[in-house]
Parts: structure tokens; sequence; C-alpha cells
């Protein structure tokens, strides 16, 4: 039977489902709730333009030309993918053969392990030190033991917030004899970047992306900065057309705009300076320091906490009871109306579940 013919390192895969709890205020997944209604009509606008009977530029030129003026780069140093999940899955492709190892700091963001499944390889885990604190020696000596042939940096790392240095990232990149992929998904609320290596290092690939910061996760557009040898890699392995029309002219208007998405960086950053103090006087939370645009929160009452939230139509991002992250929530920071709301409901939940709080925290 079909099962019998599927590949043994698909058979026990788990699909990849995310959580659709449908809520009016969604904190779940990293996304910008500010971007204007602008950006909605200029995007509507260009796609009148559109050839949709014709096939999508295959290579992305105009997105990469863009991206490539915008940070000091060659366009052949520059792939588009469908997201950077997309991208992720180009490099697995291109270098892990069955059995290969990668090494990624945990927890960290969940597709390098489920696509270097699909893949065949194995992932190895390096766990990060209380208070999920990279712990370059650590790692070090795990890249010594394992020789992985990639390595996975998400730098601001999804979901916990927390940073590598980058004397720790350049030295990883020069000691190890891996692919290094340092994914800066959240690269515009930290403002550090290894970009500016590529050059000077052909193992190193950085992936970027316009579903966080500039609001374009519907669009499914990321992409790859890497020297010109590493990008010529990634290319081979890239499907064609692999970035549809409408996604392109989408990314296009995002990033001829990016004034406006600018200033609503900079709102975010300062919202979850705010949102992350006054949680952080509650005294049953523990708050993580993050350099995204997101809070990783631990609870013994996270269960509780995170289903309380949905009944008042929160959705944020809750990690289970088991595991390193067990505990965990993790919130998006929303636009300033919902950060407040989010506020008054988690400290309802905490210090008046029965009683009425202030009317003036109401809105
Ligand atoms: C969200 C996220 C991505 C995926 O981005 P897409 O471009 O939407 O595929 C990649 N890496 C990290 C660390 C993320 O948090």
């Amino acid at each position: 039977m079909i099962t019998n013919l599927v590949k043994a390192n698909i058979k026990n895969l788990q699909p990849y489902n995310p959580k659709e709890v449908p809520c009016s205020i969604k904190l779940d997944a990293n996304e910008n709730n500010n971007v204007s209604h602008l950006l909605n009509q200029k995007i509507s606008k260009a796609i009148l333009e559109l050839k949709i009977n014709q096939y999508p530029d295959s290579n992305s030129t105009e997105i990469r030309k863009l991206l490539s003026e915008k940070l000091s780069v060659s366009k052949d140093q520059v792939v588009v993918g469908c997201g950077s999940d997309q991208l992720i899955f180009m490099v697995l492709n291109a270098f892990i053969n069955v059995g290969d190892k990668i090494l990624t700091p945990s927890p960290t963001f969940s597709m390098y392990k489920i696509s270097n499944e699909v893949v065949g390889g194995e992932t190895v885990e390096v766990d990060l030190d209380d208070g999920f604190r990279f712990n370059y020696n650590k790692f070090m000596m795990a890249i010594k033991k394992e020789n992985p042939k990639v390595i996975f940096l998400s730098n601001p790392n999804n979901p916990t917030g927390g940073i590598i240095p980058r004397e720790e990232i350049i030295k990883i990149v020069e000691l190890s004899n891996a692919v290094v992929v340092v994914d800066e998904a959240y690269y515009e609320f930290y403002q550090n970047s290894v970009v500016d290596l590529v050059n000077y290092y052909p193992n190193l690939i950085v992936l970027r992306t316009l579903s966080k910061a500039y609001g374009l996760a519907g669009a499914r557009v990321g992409y790859s900065i890497a020297s010109r040898e590493a990008t010529a890699i990634l290319n081979k392995v890239k499907p064609p057309y692999n970035v549809s029309s409408l996604d392109q002219t989408a990314a296009k208007v995002c990033l001829e705009n990016n004034q406006m998405i600018e200033s609503i960086i900079t709102e975010i950053v300062n919202e979850r300076i705010v949102i992350s103090n006054e949680l952080n006087k509650i005294k049953d939370l523990k708050v993580y320091e993050s350099y995204g645009n997101f809070l990783l929160i631990y609870t013994e009452k996270a269960r509780d906490l995170y289903q309380y939230l949905i009944s008042e139509e929160i959705l944020i991002r809750y990690f289970g009871d088991k595991g390193d992250l067990a505990g965990c929530l993790r919130v998006s920071i929303g636009t300033k109306e919902e950060n407040a709301r989010l506020l008054y409901i988690i400290k309802k939940y905490f210090f008046c579940k029965e009683e009425q709080l202030p009317l003036k925290m109401a809105e």
C-alpha cells in the first residue's frame, strides 16, 4: 500500500499545523498588526497593472534590485524565496544528505528541525542556559564534537527573544566547517546584523523576511544574502517561479514604502519596553529580555492564562506543559490598543479575576 512507499524519514513526521483559534486580537505569530491600510491600497493599485496570465519573474529581479541597493550587496548575492521558510528548505536541500547533521540552539524556531526531518538529516540541539541565554563555549564544544554540515542561528532568537553577540557569530563562522545560517527574521527590531560579513565568509548565509517587521506575512516573501558562491548554490535548488507575481508586487510596494514601516518599528520597540516593564511588575510572571517584536513569558498558570485570554478574544502562543518551553507563552507586540487590552486582561487575571478593575484601565 501507499504507506509502504513513503520515505523512512517521512513516515513518523507530524504535519505542521499552526493553531488557528479565531480571536479578534491576534498576538500569536509575531505579525505586524500596525501596518497601515495605506499599504493595502497601494498594493491593490499596483496589482491592477499586473499581467496575471503570465508566469512571474522567476528570479524576482525587481525585488532583488531594491534589496541589493538597500543592503549594499550585489544583485547576485540575493535570493528571494516563498517566505524565508523556503530558503531554510533550500539550504537543507543543497547541503544535507540523509544522516547529515545540523546544529541549532534549543529552544529555537521549529522549522529548522521540521524541514531537516523532511530531507532526512539529523538535528543536534544545544540547550540554551538558564534564562534562555546562548552559551558560546557549550555551542563551540558541540560543533567540535558533532562536526555539523549546517548551523542555524536565529538572531534574535524566536521564541526566546535573546541574541548572540556578533563576535561569537564571527567565531562560529570562522572556526566551524559548516554552512552557518544566521536567520535575521527580527533584524529590524534589533538593528544588529552580520550582512556586512557575507563578502568575507563564503559559508555565511543571512536570512531575512518581509513577514515580520514589514507586515507582509500573507504574501510569503523572504530572502537570503550571501556570497556569490553560496548564492549560486542556493539558486540550483530554488524552484522556478517560486514567488507569485501577486506576492512580488506586494513586496515591491512594501519595500518602496519603507519609511512608513520604519516609524512603525520604532513604535513597536517602544511598546515592547512598556509592556515588558508592566508585565514584570506582576509577581507570578517572568518576562525574558527580548530584542524582537514579541515577549516570552513564563508562568505556572500558562495554560489557564492562555485559555482566559482566548475567552477574552486575545490569541497568544502557548508552548504546552512539556519540554524546555513548558509554562511559556509568547505574545506579539500589537497595536497600542491591542497591547493595552492585553495588559488589562492579564492584570485582571492575576489581580482581580472576579472583581472589577478601575474603569479607566479598560480603554
Ligand atoms: C517567522 C520566522 C521565519 C519565517 O518567515 P517567513 O518568511 O514567513 O517564512 C523564519 N525564521 C524565524 C526565526 C521566524 O521567526
